[in-house]
């Protein structure tokens, strides 16, 4: 424990204890393991440690989602670099991508069901990308020349772990499913070789971008149901797609098979729908035990049609937002 922080501070059975401590007594003069929050805390090894194995690689931990894509491009990449990003994915890639172009990196975008372009130094992939849902071609990124990460946020361990699918980065919002109940704000990344998270943590602990105790601790905890969530969120979401497919107001959705999120393009107004929703919360954001359906149109204007509907599947009775979906559609 450390200074300030009480064995009782926060302690749940089959959880390490949260310590808030920023700082840690030296041992003999000399500094121990932890001795400086910004550095390491132990709340944050631990929930990076229980990552690690779920992805089989060295985890690291971020303020947020968006927090560890800056991380990877500033500490990774040398200026003047240039990413091939999976065109359709979470929107805020791009925007944050364009937002470091005043400090010369470029990017563009690509069909990630193909091979990458050449002459890019990253390949950014995300599995499956939100909203389209299209699942990147492995294979073909593998085989070029640069770094692939994949951002397998919507996927989670569950479904995927792509070192094993020749990725050398794993990127997750752990904002969403990972911890799963809406209440955290955090990032993670996954590495296969250890001296690339050696210059992650270096540059992590000179920027200050770090994940407090406190998500950690929440992470820790959701990791623990991460498994029954997700596999209840897939089936829910899996017997929706395929009601919607044939509902008479609905023209198009996509779902890859798997996972809780999926989107369709509703025939008529999708802002008269979303507003509709009884058991669904009208909401921005993904992956907790609560269903959250939202237009994308609002934030991504032409990038998405205007009548997509993205709809984040809760752990609610499949019967109840099946009801309420029906009937914001007849709306
Ligand atoms: N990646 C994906 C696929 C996302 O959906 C999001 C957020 O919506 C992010 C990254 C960014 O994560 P955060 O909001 O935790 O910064």
């Amino acid at each position: 424990m450390g200074v300030g922080a009480e064995p009782s501070t926060v302690v749940a059975v089959g959880l390490p204890p949260l310590d808030r401590s920023t700082l840690w007594p030296y041992e003999d003069g000399q500094p121990g393991e932890f001795y400086y929050q910004r550095y390491a805390h132990p709340t944050g090894a631990a929930a990076e440690q229980a990552l690690g194995e779920l992805d089989g690689g060295e985890a690291l931990l971020f303020s947020s989602g968006a927090g560890a894509t800056t991380s990877v491009v500033l500490a990774l990449l040398e200026p003047g670099a240039t990413i091939a990003v999976a065109e359709g994915c979470y929107y805020g890639t791009p925007t944050l991508f364009r937002e470091l172009e005043r400090w010369g990196l470029r990017h563009v975008e690509f069909d990630q069901t193909g091979a990458p372009p050449e002459g890019v130094q990253l390949v950014w992939l995300e599995a499956p990308s939100n909203p389209y849902l299209t699942m990147p071609d492995f294979g073909a990124a593998a085989a070029h020349p640069a770094p692939v990460l994949v951002d397998a946020t919507a996927a989670t361990p569950v479904h995927l772990r792509p070192l094993e699918h020749g990725a050398d980065l794993v990127l997750h919002s752990a904002t969403k499913y990972l911890g799963g109940h809406s209440d955290l704000l955090l990032g993670a990344v996954v590495c296969r070789e250890p001296a690339t998270a050696g210059r992650l943590r270096e540059f992590r602990t000179r920027t200050g971008i770090v994940a407090a105790p406190d998500a950690a601790w929440l992470l820790l905890r959701g990791l623990k149901t991460l498994e029954v969530r997700v596999g209840r969120q897939t089936e829910t979401a899996a017997e929706l797609a395929r009601r919607l497919e044939a509902h008479p107001k609905v023209e198009l959705v996509r779902y890859p098979g798997f996972g809780g999120m999926l989107s369709f393009d509703v025939a008529g107004d999708a802002k008269a729908v979303e507003t509709s929703t009884r058991v669904i919360v009208n909401a921005t954001s993904l992956g907790g035990v609560q269903s959250t359906m939202e237009s994308r149109y609002r934030w991504e204007g032409d990038r998405v049609p205007e009548n997509l509907l993205r709809l984040s599947v809760g752990l609610e009775d499949v019967e109840a937002l099946w009801s309420d979906l029906d009937q914001a559609l007849q709306s």
